[in-house]
């Protein structure tokens, strides 16, 4: 759905679809270099990292393998606790794979600080991690995202895979939620 179908409901556009897709381009490629001749499995986290797992994935240029997990931090509301549960795990085993973890949004930090160490404890080659969007509290906590796309204000946002409620994840660009759809 275009930025026309949600016009009231979108205070403003934080990053533009043509924004995004050429930040996909650019990371596609950083990932195929760094990763050049060892193998790479993507975990994108439900729900929110579909759309940049499928846009990513498709923009490298070489074999990847694609697997999902799904996690909820408890939290009241819009804020996230640090105390997370598996609602879906891994297909497979990743003992010796070089992981790449592929987030929507880093906000607290707490959630990836959680699903790295937790992966890392399986005895994996390597951990490392993509996102999106990087929000200012994300500088507080002790967690490397080595590939970010953008830095975006503290605002709640939506589009590109992430929610309010479950809607909007199909807006093909990031835009801060009008205050009036939820307070
Ligand atoms: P963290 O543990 O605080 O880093 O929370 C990360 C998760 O909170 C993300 O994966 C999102 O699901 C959710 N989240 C954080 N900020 C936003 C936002 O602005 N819009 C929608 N979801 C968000
Ligand atoms: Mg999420």
């Amino acid at each position: 759905m275009d930025l026309a179908g949600v016009a009231h409901e979108i205070e403003r556009v934080v990053v533009t679809e043509d924004e995004l897709q050429a930040k996909i381009k650019e990371l596609a490629a950083r990932v195929d270099k760094d990763y050049e001749g060892r193998d790479l499995l993507l975990i994108g986290v439900l729900k929110g990292a579909v759309m940049a797992v499928a846009d990513i994935s498709r923009a490298m240029q070489r074999h990847v393998e694609i697997d999902w997990m799904a996690v909820s931090s408890y939290g009241s509301g819009t804020k996230s606790s640090g105390v997370v549960r598996i609602l879906k795990d891994l297909d497979r085993d990743i003992t010796g794979r070089n992981v790449l973890i592929i987030e929507d949004i880093v906000d607290s930090g707490l959630t990836l600080s959680w699903l790295k160490a937790n992966l890392e404890s399986r005895g994996v080659g390597s951990v490392e991690i993509l996102s999106i969007l990087r929000k200012p509290e994300a500088a507080k906590v002790e967690v490397n995202v080595k590939y970010v796309g953008f830095e975006i204000p503290a605002d709640f946002v939506v589009g590109y895979g992430l929610d309010f409620d479950e809607k909007y994840r199909n807006l093909p660009f990031i835009g801060v939620l009008a205050k009036h759809m939820y307070s």
